[in-house]
């Protein structure tokens, strides 16, 4: 029956509206099967829209949001999903709504927004009756919060989602995000049982980009478990299926993990020709992991083939390939803990209010009886006082934490990479208009990678944090310090010239190699290697000085290690 003859009748007889709840549902149904008809459906119910109770209108509105971001009108899009989140009294629309919008903020880099949803979604899941609405609203949290930094808490909506698989569904994607947030918490193995089951689950689901993304992650653990043989297997037999589904996440990671297993097989030839293909596959100028993965194998293999001008522009690419992927994963630790702040806040005012009015009804009280007045006014504004002086210490407490948690790196307590940056273009900014002399050190450890494999991580930590005792020895309370990320580290220098500077730098590198540190029963040597760039050859641009002391970084290791390799006049280097 056409559905404008179903109208026709639905404000007559109440089954008839249902007629139309069905045709809404079908519409629902075929919008990512066949897309051409559900368009035509669209189109037809907003042909008869003024004949829709209030309830299908919200359901005809959610319907057009979706379209407009299929189509990629995302502004558009995001009105419609608010106002239905807002308005439309639906709990069962607004968390699909809430899930389908918090998709589209992250892939958008709106972190904050997305955190800020995210919370608000953590209340409907108290309300959402529906239990497929409610599946899918604790996926979005789950793939959100890890997204977010905090793996754990993902896990957990992975495990209510797992405990309550609605009709209809397989554990294919508790399964899938519940890996996901065990691969961030650095705990899961390539043998894990739940990998074959989640490919099971998802292939028999009919879910192939589920059941690739978890080949693809099993693939990835094996690469970085030195195990290229069995990783190759495995990206082999996914090929075909990843090709065919287009999804371009699943693209890039596959080709950048077979270029990394060739790498590690010797097979230079094959590794550059898959980095290439890799880095090829990006249209716009981004920076992501992959990208920074392809650029290291692209360099190495020019390292070692003696091809020293592209392994150096290489190395460039990947350095910037890295501090952008940092810079993402500590904006959006920032934005999650912004968003905390701010619901503390919320928290704290709307408290304050009830007080307020617990207050003034206590007042009338007081009032009519006119008993004891002064006593109770006397007790009452002591608990009030009282209870504002406690939650200003909390906001402040909290707030100083935030700071320093946002302003230092987590294992060494030195500046984390943004703030280093952020002091160091103050302090460049000064020096400039004095014209004083500064120089840069940048510092990365050598074959660090080798002291990880042999000692196991905590190790690893615990070595850093040894070298950064060291190296604040040598540095005056003016010198900036902070950890780059991973095992760089950079210092800025005011007031020294170039010998002075380099001085520094070889003081910290020699008392690093002659102090091996015993940790657990065990002796682990270590050494730096080091660039340094100074402001009387490079200016005082935070990036020329940065480039520059890279370069002479770069120098540093190339020629053997160990050493510091300062930029002269010109550019050139000098050991
Ligand atoms: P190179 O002399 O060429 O610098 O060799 P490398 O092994 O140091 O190579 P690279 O700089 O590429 O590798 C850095 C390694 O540092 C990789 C990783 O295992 C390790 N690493 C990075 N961050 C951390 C961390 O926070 N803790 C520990 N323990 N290790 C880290
Ligand atoms: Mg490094
Ligand atoms: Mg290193």
């Amino acid at each position: 029956m056409a559905f404008a003859c179903l109208l026709l009748m639905a404000g007559r007889t109440s089954s008839t509206i249902e007629s139309v709840d069905a045709y809404l549902t079908r519409a629902e149904d075929v919008r990512l099967t066949d897309h051409t008809r559900f368009a035509a459906m669209l189109a037809q119910i907003h042909a008869e829209k003024s004949s829709l109770t209030v309830a299908q209108q919200w359901r005809l509105r959610y319907l057009d949001a979706w379209e407009d971001q299929f189509t990629g009108q995302y502004a558009k899009a995001e009105a419609g999903y608010r106002d239905i989140i807002d308005r439309s009294g639906d709990s069962t629309l607004a968390a699909k709504s809430t899930g389908l919008l918090l998709s589209t903020l992250a892939a958008t880099r709106r972190y904050e927004d997305a955190f800020h949803l995210a919370k608000r979604a953590v209340v409907l899941l108290g309300e959402v009756r529906d239990p497929m609405a409610r599946y899918s609203l604790l996926a979005n949290l789950s793939q959100t919060l890890n997204f977010a930094g905090h793996p754990e808490i993902a896990l957990r909506y992975a495990r209510m989602m797992a405990d309550d698989v609605p009709p209809g569904e397989t554990t294919c994607r508790p399964i899938t995000l519940s890996l996901a947030a065990r691969y961030s918490t650095h705990t899961l193995k390539p043998t894990d049982p739940d990998f074959s089951r989640g490919i099971e689950a998802c292939t028999t689901a009919g879910q192939p980009v589920l059941a690739n993304a978890i080949w693809l992650t099993q693939s990835e653990l094996l690469v970085e478990a030195h195990e290229p043989q069995k990783a190759l297997a495995i990206l082999d037999q996914v090929a075909a299926s990843v090709r065919e589904t287009h999804y371009f996440p699943a693209n890039v990671s596959m080709t950048v993990q077979r270029a990394t297993a060739y790498q590690q097989l010797g097979r230079d030839d094959d590794a550059r020709q898959a980095a290439l293909a890799a880095v090829g596959m990006y249209e716009h100028a981004d920076t992501d992991e992959y990208q920074r993965d392809a650029y290291k194998v692209l360099y190495e293999v020019e390292k070692r083939a003696g091809n020293m001008a592209p392994a150096l522009s290489y190395y460039q690419k990947y350095a910037e390939q890295e501090r952008g992927y940092l810079n993402d994963v500590s904006a959006r630790a920032l934005a999650y803990e912004a968003v905390e702040q701010r619901t503390l806040v919320q928290k704290l005012e709307a408290e304050k209010l009830s007080r307020q009015n617990d207050l003034l009804e206590l007042e009338q009280a007081i009032t009519l009886k006119a008993v004891e007045t002064s006593r109770l006014y006397i007790a009452l504004l002591a608990a009030v006082l009282g209870s504002v002086v406690f939650w200003l210490f909390r906001v402040k407490r909290s707030q100083l934490r935030f700071r320093e948690l946002s302003h230092h790196d987590g294992l060494t307590g030195i500046y984390n990479h943004q703030h280093f940056m952020d002091e160091l273009e103050a302090v460049l900014n000064d020096m400039s208009h004095r014209q004083a002399p500064v120089c840069l050190v940048m510092l990365d450890l050598d074959h660090f990678k080798a002291v990880n494999d042999t000692y196991g991580h905590s190790i690893g930590d615990a070595v850093l944090r040894h070298v950064v005792g060291l190296c604040q020895q040598h540095l005056r309370p003016e010198d900036v310090f902070g950890r780059l990320g991973g095992e760089e580290f950079g210092v800025l220098l005011p007031g020294c010239d170039l010998a002075q500077g380099t001085a520094i730098a070889d003081a910290m590198r020699a008392s690093l190699a002659a102090s091996p540190v015993q940790i657990d029963g065990k002796v682990v040597s270590c050494s730096t290697s080091a660039g340094v760039a100074f402001s009387g050859t490079s200016g005082y641009d935070l990036k020329q000085l940065r480039r520059d002391a890279d370069t002479a970084l770069y120098g540093a290791k190339r020629s053997g290690r160990n050493r510091v390799v300062a930029v002269t006049t010109g550019g050139s280097l000098k050991a």
